[in-house]
């Protein structure tokens, strides 16, 4: 329940004086629907009405505050005047300009022979000082009001600064004063303010420099934010880890017999990783372990060396892929091997039929299954274990953070190897999966030629489409990924048929189209004619991204890749690096490009790096497309800012453990006031589940 304390902040903004249902509406788009939403909406500049001199010293191009006598009004005589109001004071005469005008409200707004507040931009104009439209009108009482900083607050249209400003004012008048959640050492340390003060001071800065993200203020409320976050990642984390698990310690056999059946040894980094697998295994807590590692570093094998570990017990393992496509891949990968242990593998995928879905059940409830491989299917309702230990997870970001947490429901005691081909930088692992452990595999298999990759201008197609040819005539096979129009998937879809059109002229039969509205079973078929050979050139939307096996495919060309994230880039790049033979990938580009966009394809030419591909994307755009926005992780902050916060997620991901150390279920003073805190950033969750109450 959230505390009685918060109640005013989370009620609906239509409760605020002057937003009726139309207002409501826009509101909520700009900055959300309850009133904490709009503590979290953040100034973006300011206007200094603090200059206040009188008409004959106004200098022109200054915002300024006047006090002023109406002397007379002048209505246009045709329609391209403007009204004009002559005003003054005793040192000269102005003009107001008003180029569109309710007449009844100049007149009463400005009575003539009255003493009137104005503020807004001097202007001059032959010779003769004006001001058009002020911003402000108001009588004498209302002087110091407005002759002060106006805060400006990002806008939407049909809602004005100051109504928003008023807004603003009654959201934090009803914001409750606090306790202090933060350590008081600390809060020293930094020289920081309450979180009450602060919260006012970022909504009425006093200079410029007070907006900027560094800004004392600023830093106290990300900090807030941030150690929200992290407190409900360490509850969960914390809760998983104390929870028993089973001790899993095979004897060994059959690894060792998959070590001698592989055709290649396993890289340093692979074994590394397995042991820290294997070692999270045999402890008697839970494992959920995050394992990174780029595409074609070898994840498949270490994931089923670690599930033999597993099934040496006696005990079933699953892997779950986010597509049919790669599901069906693990199958191809693992079912070889599994046959010649003796052991039995098979995929469960939402097509399967139901008549062979029931007897595949029916084993699988027996345990005579000992690998079940497919997409989430596996955790529907009726899918029984019969004693299911450990789960991979692949190609993790597809799949949101509750699924992952609501995995483990299937089996008692379930450990969890979550994979993915996505470098995540540590702010975002941080973020997103708190101190989970992870694993890295840092290498990729010795003997792998670079990918050799060219940012060109798309004038330059005819030149491309030659260089293909001469690729296919080879007997090469190629990926044409087609470009990412933002709007629908329905025009990505125009994109690509378009192109597959075009190329099909040139190149006939060999021409294959693969993209996401498409069925299961026709994707399966384009696959798989594209790996025997049948299709040379695979026409794509960017349903190829992950993981997606053909190791004869050596050339891709990306149109429009000033479109794609940079992790993107990659994942699609990593397509072709599978093989052994030197590959090419072409970035093809529509100028002109912004500096940014220069910088990004050419990291992408620089390097094959992911984690520093990732980590430049990071600082280049932020965090939200690596793990694409909504799960991102990042984009869910409303005050930090990962470019420049980044040190205090740190201190708060360490502030948050040490709390939890202290007072794991934050009954103390401080950590009451911290409970507070998370439900604050809407942590509900974190609380609910993790603490009671
Ligand atoms: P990813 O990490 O992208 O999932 P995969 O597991 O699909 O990579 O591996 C990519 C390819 O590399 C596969 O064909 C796999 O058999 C091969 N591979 C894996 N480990 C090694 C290794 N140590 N040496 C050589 N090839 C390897
Ligand atoms: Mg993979």
């Amino acid at each position: 329940m959230r505390p009685e304390i918060l109640y005013p902040l989370f009620c609906g903004i239509e409760t605020l004086k002057g937003v009726g249902e139309r207002n409501r509406q826009l509101l909520a788009r700009l900055a959300g629907d309850k009133i904490v939403d709009l503590l979290w909406h953040l100034p973006s500049g300011l206007i200094d009405r603090r200059y206040s001199p009188k008409i004959r010293e106004a200098l022109p191009g200054r915002v300024a505050t006047l006090v002023v006598k109406i002397k007379e009004h002048l209505p246009p005589k045709n329609h391209h005047q403007p009204y004009r109001v002559v005003v003054e004071d005793d040192s000269g005469e102005m003009i107001l300009i008003f180029f569109k005008v309710y007449l009844e409200s100049i007149r009463k707004n400005l009575p003539e022979g009255e003493v009137r507040v104005i503020s807004g931009k001097i202007e001059s104009f032959n010779g003769m000082k004006q001001m058009s439209h002020p911003d402000y009108i108001g009588g004498l009482k209302q002087l110091d009001e407005i002759r002060n900083i106006e805060t400006v607050y990002p806008l939407t249209a049909g809602i004005s600064n100051k109504a928003l400003n008023r807004w603003i004012s009654q959201a934090l008048a009803k914001t409750p004063l606090f306790s202090e959640w933060l350590n008081t050492d600390f809060l020293r340390q930094k020289n920081w303010k309450s979180f009450n003060l602060a919260l006012e001071a970022v909504h009425h800065p006093k200079q410029f420099s007070d907006l900027e993200a560094l800004a004392p203020d600023r830093m106290r409320l990300a900090y807030d934010e941030l150690l929200a976050n992290q407190l409900a990642l360490c509850l969960a984390r914390q809760r998983v880890k104390k929870q028993a698990g089973r001790v899993i310690n095979g004897n060994g056999e059959l690894r060792q017999k998959l070590f001698s059946l592989l055709p290649f040894q396993l890289t340093d980094a692979q074994k590394r990783v397995l042991e820290e697998i294997y070692a999270d295994q045999r402890a008697p807590y839970r494992m959920l372990r995050l394992l990174q590692g780029d595409v074609g570093s070898g994840k498949t094998i270490v994931a089923l060396f670690s599930m033999l570990n597993a099934v040496e017990c006696g005990l079933q393992t699953a892997i779950m892929a986010p597509t049919e496509i790669l599901a069906k891949q693990h199958l191809e990968t693992m079912k070889p091997f599994c046959e010649q242990l003796g052991l039995r593998a098979e995929l469960l995928c939402g097509k399967t039929k139901a008549k062979q879905r029931k007897l595949l059940l029916e084993d699988l409830a027996q345990g005579k299954i000992n690998i079940l491989i497919g997409t989430h299917a596996l955790f529907q309702e009726d899918v029984r274990f019969c004693n299911l230990a450990y789960v991979v997870v692949d190609e993790q970001h597809r799949f949101g953070v509750q699924q992952r947490l609501s995995l483990s429901a299937k089996g008692d005691k379930v450990d969890i190897l979550v994979m993915t081909a996505t470098p995540i930088p540590r702010t975002l692992v941080l973020t997103t999966y708190g101190d989970m452990e992870y694993s890295k595999i840092d290498q990729v298999p010795e003997g792998r030629k670079p990918v050799d990759t060219r940012v060109l201008p798309v004038d330059k197609i005819q030149d491309v489409v030659a260089g293909l040819r001469r690729k296919l005539e080879s007997g090469a096979r190629a990926y044409w990924v087609c470009p990412l129009v933002e709007e629908s998937e329905k025009s990505d879809l125009a994109a690509a048929q378009e192109r597959f059109e075009a190329l099909k002229k040139i190149f006939g039969e060999k021409v294959g189209l693969i993209h996401g509205k498409m069925k299961e079973k026709e994707k399966d078929d384009v696959m798989e004619k594209f790996k025997s050979g049948t299709l040379r050139l695979l026409v794509a939307t960017t349903v190829i991204e992950v993981g997606v096996n053909v190791p004869e495919a050596t050339l891709m060309i990306i149109e429009h890749a000033e479109r794609f994230g940079l992790a993107q880039l990659h994942q699609l790049r990593g397509r072709i690096k599978r093989g052994f033979e030197a590959s090419n990938c072409l970035l093809l580009y529509a100028g002109p490009l912004s500096e940014t966009a220069k910088e990004r394809l050419d990291i992408m030419r620089k390097t094959e790096d992911g984690f520093l591909i990732a980590e430049k994307d990071l600082e280049l755009r932020g965090g939200g497309e690596i793990l694409g926005n909504r799960q991102s992780g990042f984009s869910e902050f409303k005050l930090a800012d990962m470019s420049v916060h980044k040190d205090l997620l740190y201190t708060a991901h360490k502030d948050a453990q040490m709390i939890l150390e202290l007072d794991p279920k934050l009954e103390s003073p401080r950590g009451k006031a911290l409970k507070i805190l998370l439900y604050l950033f809407e942590r509900d969750d974190a609380v609910k589940t993790y603490i009671s109450g």
